[in-house]
């Protein structure tokens, strides 16, 4: 691994505008289940049964049993790893512009990296589904399920559930992201949701290097990546901004 991490620091080095793209694995070492992989919470759960939008709509009640008022507790205790705060550094470094994350935890922005595209929304709030209203999830009080609005109206998260669009403006602006970037750091996704997973292949398109980091491989490892440095996030890019410091 060691040679893969030089030469990920030096790519970084010549670099001018750098973007990741981050998935739930770089959130495990914060104590955040993936849901593909060893642990996660497919295992236990049908994801058209509880993370599709009808799903939700047909049965509120059952979808935050089983997975938002869970989602809730380990969301709110969170706490950014090392991995997050790799990503911070680069940014500190002038290199990281920007964070396309498929990540709904709100761990980059609170690692301290300022343009973090949030592409299948974000859990930090609840909204109204009557008035639209806002709610700090942190502060919403799951005693009664499911938590309601001041009007009577269920509260859902601000998250992009299955089955719905991609925020118009997530989408434009990782586009742009991809095609203005001249490397690409690819972590803990499994790359495999789309469109998401167009990200890396229009980065790519339009010439820049593509740098994966996962303990597993990909379907974009063999044709899209230059590279895969196979481990956690946490220790690869702690070992990558160490070995930046040596060049
Ligand atoms: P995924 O669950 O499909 O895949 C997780 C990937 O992370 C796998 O490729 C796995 O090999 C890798 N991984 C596991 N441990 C890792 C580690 N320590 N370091 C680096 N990589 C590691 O995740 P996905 O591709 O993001 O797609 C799932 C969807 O689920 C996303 O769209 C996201 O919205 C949502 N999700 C978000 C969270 C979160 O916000 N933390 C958690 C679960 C799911
Ligand atoms: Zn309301």
């Amino acid at each position: 691994m060691e040679d893969l991490i030089k030469r990920a620091a030096k790519d970084l080095a010549v670099a001018v505008n750098v973007a990741a793209l981050t998935g739930a694995g770089i959130s495990v070492e914060s104590g955040i289940p993936p849901f593909r992989g060893k642990g996660g919470l497919w295992e236990r759960l049908d994801p058209m049964e509880f993370a599709h939008i009808n799903a939700f709509m047909r049965d509120p009640v059952k979808v935050w049993k089983a997975l938002v008022r869970e989602m809730k507790e380990i969301v709110d205790r969170a706490e950014p790893n090392d991995g997050h705060k790799g990503l911070a550094k680069l940014e500190t470094r002038d290199k990281l512009k920007t964070i396309i994350t498929q990540n709904i935890d709100g761990l980059h922005q609170a690692a301290g990296n300022t343009d973090v595209i949030e592409y299948h929304g974000t859990f930090a709030w609840q909204r109204c589904m009557d008035c639209g209203k806002k709610y700090e999830t942190r502060k919403v009080d799951v005693s009664e399920i499911p938590p309601r609005c001041g009007c009577g109206g269920i509260l859902r998260p601000d998250i992009v559930f299955f089955g719905e669009m991609i925020p118009a403006e997530a989408m434009w602006r990782s586009r742009q992201a991809a095609s203005d970037c001249d490397l690409m750091l690819v972590v803990g996704t499994s790359a495999v949701v789309q469109p998401a997973a167009m990200i890396p292949i229009i980065a790519k398109e339009n010439g820049a290097k593509i740098v994966e980091i996962n303990p597993e491989r990909t379907p974009l490892t063999v044709e899209v990546s230059d590279y895969l440095i196979m481990g956690g996030a946490g220790e690869v890019l702690n070992r990558i901004v160490a070995a930046m410091e040596k060049i």
